[in-house]
């Protein structure tokens, strides 16, 4: 059970009980302080080294509730402090230790029958030491006693506890003794930490026992409203038990828990125990090189353009704003890193301090051919449409080549100057250092028109009035922002490329419309509206109409783009993505597979005798079964899969990073699904499937058609089944 499923959550809450929780937490004591040197490899004797190719795989049980030891996270991976610091004795010593989860008591009986190996987050008892061994501790937190919010029962001390009720989670040995040993008290036994705190919090116990894990777990249940009454004297020494005829992986234990490097640990702590504002389920899941890597780099120091409003800039305390500002926010956050920002007055100066090795990252990129000789490019994060702005009295333009003989301004060093140079050679173009300074060449005749996205010159033509220019047409080209890392360090790039990829379509709308306000597009309308009939009172009436379908355009470029691009990207019936979306992400990833020799497979499948559901149960429960078959593949694919209904009752799943094999993996577990499921109609259904590996240099077409060829024979082959390309 994941406690978190019950409770809506209050971020208000989790806020202030991380607040509290920060301020009453005790430091944690942090063991082994003078450990072997980093990176030192753990020297293994002969009888360990044989015991491990013996033992591939060593299973420790923990429980599943107890977080933030333990997360099972939504990709089905296992997460936490626990998963951290064997990951690291893994690496350390080549062994492989697994973590399983599931109710307390199930996992002791499991490790008492030896179907598992042992027990994570578990502490020193005598009495299991007929069937356990225990490791040195690996986390050692102090014990306090958690009341009610105001402390109800006025409990200073341990003595108060007489007469009064405490919530134990049952099978945790320790919080048992301690409570059988308090004089008085009446004891609740419960299943897991969460109904400890709810009793608690209900009034229907007056105290229970926990330390700074379970405060998080009351904040992350929404109730962060228990009280510290008091310190216990006593620390909560977790270790590790391991059964006991297995001497060897013991001993292995032990050596990888001392090889960690004391910095590392305090990393793992902290990211664990005091990340509180974010679910560390989104953390992103680094390898430990990339992990040790960013340890050694924080903090990472990120340069912007200061003077890009409403993406980003920096304000007169030099603090980082914008929407792009709460884009790097979020990364930083689920990479749990400190960024530094190289303050420069212009973006100029921030791109040539990335030439100069001075900053790590810059904060939004568009890739150039040029900029690949010092810098590397994560996927893009946003894609933002660029437009023109000329004075008011200028024609409106269709395409750039219509202009071909005028002057433009563009700020200095940004992807555009490159772009239009190679592709519009003719172009003139001039250079500026922001959106302001560009308007104002605009309106002092200096140039034609300046070019730059929607949103910047929207938001500079309405904080400086400038009501003389408008938006005289939209470019073909667009910016793909992106960004920027170091040339010279790939595992940044791959650790940064894994943060933006965790960012979901959702958290970029929220970071774009929390800039891009209504107040911000109507203020914007409203004097280019009146300026534009004031003008046509002159000019008359034909040109009216012409310019009355124009003055919207600005409008439209806000808002339309962004409805009839989810519109136009979404199926309408089962709401994943359509052809045209598929073929979008599908050239980008191609993009991708090519630079980064990756795996890149397509799933192609097809609804059995689907006519036949239409035909005996009407058109409705197909469509039923249309979406619950979309719904299916969207629950069992990775977020980073892509699912697009390709027409009918035809659907395509494409895995970036994915050969053929573990592809052809993922179609025979969907294929399964549909086989158990009836997809609501009350009948069994099947499905049928073809599966393609990408080819270098190969054009979409033809890898569907490959897919679809294994999908026609999966069909000729008597339906119900997966063939491979
Ligand atoms: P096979 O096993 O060979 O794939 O047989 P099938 O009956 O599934 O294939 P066929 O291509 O003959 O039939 C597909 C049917 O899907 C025909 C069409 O009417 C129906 N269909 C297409 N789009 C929709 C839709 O949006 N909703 C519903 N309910 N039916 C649809
Ligand atoms: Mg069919
Ligand atoms: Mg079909």
């Amino acid at each position: 059970m994941h406690m978190q499923c019950r409770f809506r959550r209050s971020p208000y809450l989790i806020a202030v009980a991380a607040l509290l929780c920060a301020a009453l937490m005790p430091a944690p004591q942090l063991l082994w302080a003078d450990s072997a040197e980093p990176d030192t490899k753990v020297v293994l004797t002969d009888a360990e080294q044989a015991f491990l190719r013996q033992h591939p795989r060593i299973l420790l049980g923990s429980d599943e509730t107890w977080e933030p030891y333990v997360i099972a996270a939504a990709d089905g991976s296992i997460r936490g402090y626990d998963a951290d610091i064997l990951e690291r004795v893994n690496a350390l010593t080549g062994a492989n230790f697994e973590l399983v989860l599931g109710c307390w008591s199930d996992m002791l009986a499991a490790a008492r029958e030896r179907r598992i190996d042992g027990l994570s987050s578990s502490v020193v008892h005598e009495e299991r030491r007929d069937f356990l061994n225990f490791s040195s501790p690996y986390i050692s937190l102090r014990k306090m006693l958690l009341v009610a919010s105001g402390n109800p029962a006025n409990i200073r001390s341990a003595r108060d506890l007489a007469g009064k009720t405490l919530a134990v989670q049952r099978g945790n040995l320790a919080d048992e003794k301690l409570a059988r040993g308090v004089a008085g008290a009446e004891l609740i036994l419960l299943d897991d930490v969460a109904d400890a705190i709810l009793a608690v919090d209900r009034g229907e116990a007056d105290a229970t026992f926990g330390n700074s894990a379970t405060l998080l777990a009351a904040s992350r249940i929404g109730l962060p409203t228990l009280e510290v009454a008091t310190n216990l004297g006593e620390t909560l020494d977790e270790v590790f038990s391991v059964r006991n005829d297995w001497p060897e992986a013991l001993s292995i234990l032990n050596k990888g828990l001392a090889a960690i490097p004391p910095q590392e640990r305090v990393a793992i702590h902290r990211r664990w125990f005091f990340n509180w504002g974010g679910d560390p389920k989104q953390l992103v899941a680094l390898n430990p090189e990339e992990r040790s890597h960013l340890l050694d780099q924080q903090p990472l120091r990120l340069c912007v353009d200061p003077q890009w409003m409403p993406y980003e800039h920096l304000d007169d305390d030099g603090h980082y704003r914008g929407m792009i500002a709460d884009i790097h926010h979020a990364l930083a956050k689920r990479l749990d890193i400190r960024l530094e920002i190289l303050p420069t007055a212009t973006w100029a100066e921030s791109l040539q301090a990335a030439r100069e090795g001075r900053c790590d990252l810059l904060s939004a990129a568009v890739e150039t051919p040029e900029r690949l000789s010092f810098l590397s490019f994560t996927p893009a994060f946003l894609d933002v449409p660029l437009v023109v702005a000329t004075g008011q009295e200028q024609p409106f333009i269709d395409s750039i080549l219509d202009a071909s003989d005028k002057t433009f301004a563009v700020i200095r060093h940004h992807a555009l100057e490159e772009i239009f140079r190679r592709r519009y050679p003719g172009i003139q173009l001039i250079e500026v250092e922001n959106p302001r300074t560009g308007l104002e060449a605009v309106r002092e005749g200096r140039v034609f028109g300046f070019i730059d996205t929607s949103v910047t010159i929207g938001y500079a033509m309405r904080k400086y009035q400038f009501t003389d220019v408008k938006i005289a047409g939209k470019l073909e080209e667009r910016y793909a922002l992106t960004v920027g890392v170091r040339g010279d360090d790939p595992l940044l790039l791959s650790i940064y490329s894994k943060a933006v990829e965790s960012l979901s379509a959702q958290e970029v709308d929220q970071a774009v419309s929390r800039w891009t306000s209504v107040e911000t597009v109507k203020e914007l309308d409203r004097p280019l509206l009146f300026k534009i009939v004031g003008a046509l009172g002159v000019i008359g009436l034909l040109l009216f109409y012409r310019d009355r379908l124009m003055s919207g355009y600005n409008r439209r470029l806000q808002e339309a783009n962004r409805q009839l691009e989810v519109l136009s990207t979404t199926d309408q019936l089962t709401g994943v993505a359509n052809r045209h979306k598929f073929v979008d992400i599908m050239t980008q990833e191609i993009v991708r597979a090519e630079r980064y020799k990756s795996a890149l497979s397509l799933i192609i499948a097809d609804v059995d005798h689907f006519k036949t559901v239409n035909d005996n149960l009407g058109h409705d429960a197909g469509d039923r079964v249309l979406i619950a078959f979309a719904q299916l593949f969207v629950n069992k694919s990775r977020s980073c899969d892509l699912v697009v209904r390709w027409g009918g009752e035809e659907f395509l799943l494409l895995c970036p990073q994915t050969d053929l094999e573990s592809a052809t993996q993922l179609a025979e577990l969907l294929r399964q699904r549909v086989a158990e499921s009836d997809l609501g109609i009350g009948r069994p259904i099947t499905a049928s499937f073809g599966v393609a590996q990408y080819r270098a240099s190969e054009d979409i077409n033809n890898l569907i058609t490959r897919a679809d060829s294994a999908l026609y024979r999966a069909k000729a082959q008597g339906r119900d089944r997966v063939c491979t390309a």
